[in-house]
C-alpha cells in the first residue's frame, strides 16, 4: 500500500517538475517565500544547509535518524580546526581555497547566532622534537610547494607581508607565541592565518538558530530511501521542491563510493597546560595534534585509519595519543580524562568533496577531515546552485567538485558558471 504523502510544496507527488531547472527558486506569491527545501542528515552541513536556506527565504525541513543534539554526527566528534595551510599537507590545493574562503564566512555567520560560539585566529604551530627535525622540514616542504599554486596566490600573496608565515621561528619567537613550550622545542612553523572553532559549541548553536528560524526538525527519524523531490521515512513520503542528501557516511547505501575513514580522539582537563592555539606534533609514526578549548580543556587527536569500525577507541590508540601529547607538554600527565570519542570521517575517493545534483535533489558529501574547514564555502556553492542553477563567475574554480548524475545527462544541464 502506497505511504501517504506530504506534500508542502506546488507540485504534485507524482509529478515531475517540468524542466530540470523547475526546482530552482521560485518565489511563492501568497508567502513572499522561495520553494520548498527537505534536507536529509542534520550534521554539520545539513545544520549549515538549513540555516543559509532559510535566511535566503526557502522553507526548510530538516530529517536526522539522531536526537537533536547530534552526538551521532560526525561534526559532533571533531576537533574544529580551521587549517587551509596545514591541511595542504595531505591534500589538494582547492582545499586550502575553500578553507580561506570559508575562514571569513564563519566570522559573519557566527555574528549572527544568538549563542556564543568560541573561534579564533590565532594560528597554529608546528613543532617537532630534536631528532624529528627532517619531519618539520618535510613538512615546510610540502606545505610551500602547495602554496605555490596559482589557486592559491590570493591568499598566498597576503601572507607574504604583514602576518606572513615563519618557516623557522627562533627560540624567542617560539617562546613568545607559546611560552610554556619554549624550554621543549627550538623552533617550530607558525601559520598565523589559520582559526579554530568549539564544534561543541557551534553545534548546539546552530540548532537553536534553526529552532528561531522555525525549521521543522524530525528528529529521531531514519530516512528510508532520497529521490529528485522525495524524502520517504517508516511513516509517510515527503515532497519538496528539493531534497538535499547530507547524510555524510549514511549516504554510502546509495553513493557507494563514500567510505568511512576512523578517528579517535581523546578530551581532557588540563589546569597544569596553557596552550594559545593548536598545536600538531610532527613525527615520523605518530604525527597528533593539541587543540586547546576555553578553561584549560583540550582536544588530542587524531588517529586516520581507513576502516568503518564505530567500536570504542583502542588501547594501543590511547596509548599512543597520550604519551605523544605528554611529550608535548608533560602536564597532560596530570590532566583528566573526559571522554575518548571514535567516529568515521566521509571520504570519497579522491578525499574531495562532491556535490551531485540532479533536478529536485542535491548530494552534498566527501568532507572527510575538512568539514569544518570547507562546509561554510561548500553551503554557498549549493545555495546559489538553488537559486540560480549556475555558479557565479568567481567560483568556476569549483566546477570540478560538481558533478550531474546519470539520470540527467540526457537533459539539458540543470547547472552552468554564469558568464
Ligand atoms: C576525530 C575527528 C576529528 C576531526 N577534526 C576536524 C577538524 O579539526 N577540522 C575539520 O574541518 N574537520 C574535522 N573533522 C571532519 C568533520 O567532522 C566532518 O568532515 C564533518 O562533520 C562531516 O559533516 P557531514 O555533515 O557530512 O556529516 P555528519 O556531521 O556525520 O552528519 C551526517 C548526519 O546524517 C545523519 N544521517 C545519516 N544517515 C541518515 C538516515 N538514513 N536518516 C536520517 N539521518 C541520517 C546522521 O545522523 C548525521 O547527523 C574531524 C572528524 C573526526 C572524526
Amino acid at each position: 500500500m502506497p505511504k501517504p504523502t506530504a506534500n508542502p510544496s506546488s507540485h504534485s507527488s507524482q509529478g515531475k517538475p517540468d524542466t530540470p531547472a523547475a526546482g530552482r527558486a521560485s518565489a511563492n506569491s501568497s508567502t513572499g517565500r522561495l520553494g520548498t527545501v527537505g534536507i536529509v542528515g542534520a550534521g554539520l552541513m545539513g545544520r549549515l544547509l538549513a540555516l543559509r536556506l532559510s535566511e535566503q527565504g526557502w522553507r526548510v525541513t530538516l530529517f536526522d535518524r539522531d536526537h537533536a543534539d547530534g552526538h551521532q554526527s560526525c561534526g559532533h566528534t571533531g576537533a574544529g580546526m580551521l587549517s587551509p595551510v596545514a591541511e595542504l599537507e595531505s591534500s589538494e590545493p582547492m582545499i586550502g581555497q575553500l578553507g580561506f574562503e570559508s575562514l571569513n564566512l564563519w566570522e559573519s555567520l557566527l555574528g549572527r547566532l544568538s549563542q556564543p560560539v568560541f573561534f579564533q585566529r590565532e594560528g597554529t604551530l608546528a613543532v617537532a622534537h630534536h631528532l624529528d627535525a627532517p619531519e618539520l622540514s618535510h613538512f615546510a616542504r610540502m606545505l610551500q610547494g602547495k602554496l605555490a599554486d596559482p589557486t592559491l596566490q590570493p591568499w598566498v600573496k597576503p601572507m607574504q607581508t604583514g602576518d606572513a608565515i615563519r618557516w623557522r621561528l627562533a627560540p624567542e619567537e617560539l617562546s613568545a607565541l607559546e611560552p610554556q613550550l619554549g624550554e621543549r622545542f627550538r623552533t617550530g612553523i607558525f601559520l598565523p592565518e589559520e582559526g579554530q572553532i568549539d564544534n561543541r559549541q557551534l553545534m548546539p548553536a546552530l540548532a537553536q538558530a534553526l529552532k528561531e528560524q522555525g525549521i521543522p526538525w524530525h528528529s529521531n527519524t531514519p530516512v528510508l530511501s532520497i529521490a529528485p523531490h522525495e524524502i520517504e521515512d517508516a511513516q509517510q513520503s515527503h515532497h519538496f521542491d528539493w531534497v538535499l542528501d547530507c547524510r555524510g557516511l549514511g549516504a554510502n547505501s546509495d553513493w557507494t563510493q563514500v567510505r568511512g575513514v576512523r578517528g579517535e580522539i581523546i578530551r581532557v582537563h588540563a589546569p597544569e597546560v596553557q596552550l594559545n592555539r593548536p598545536i600538531r606534533l610532527m613525527h615520523p609514526r605518530h604525527p597528533l595534534y593539541v587543540v586547546p578549548r576555553e578553561n584549560q580543556h583540550y582536544l588530542i587527536g587524531a588517529t586516520s585509519l581507513e576502516s568503518e569500525d564505530f567500536r570504542p577507541m583502542t588501547v594501543q590508540s590511547a596509548m599512543e595519543l597520550l604519551s605523544a601529547a605528554f611529550t608535548v607538554h608533560p602536564g597532560f600527565a596530570e590532566s583528566t580524562l573526559q571522554e575518548m570519542a571514535v567516529n568515521c570521517r566521509p571520504a570519497l575517493p579522491d578525499n574531495l568533496p562532491r556535490i551531485e545534483i540532479n533536478s529536485g535533489l542535491i548530494r552534498v558529501n566527501g568532507l572527510y577531515r575538512h568539514g569544518f574547514l570547507i562546509s561554510p564555502k561548500l553551503a554557498e556553492l549549493v545555495c546559489g546552485l538553488i537559486a540560480t542553477g549556475s555558479l557565479n563567475e568567481t567560483d568556476a574554480a569549483y566546477e570540478s567538485l560538481i558533478t550531474q548524475t546519470e539520470t540527467d545527462k540526457t537533459e539539458e544541464p540543470t547547472y552552468a558558471v554564469a558568464h
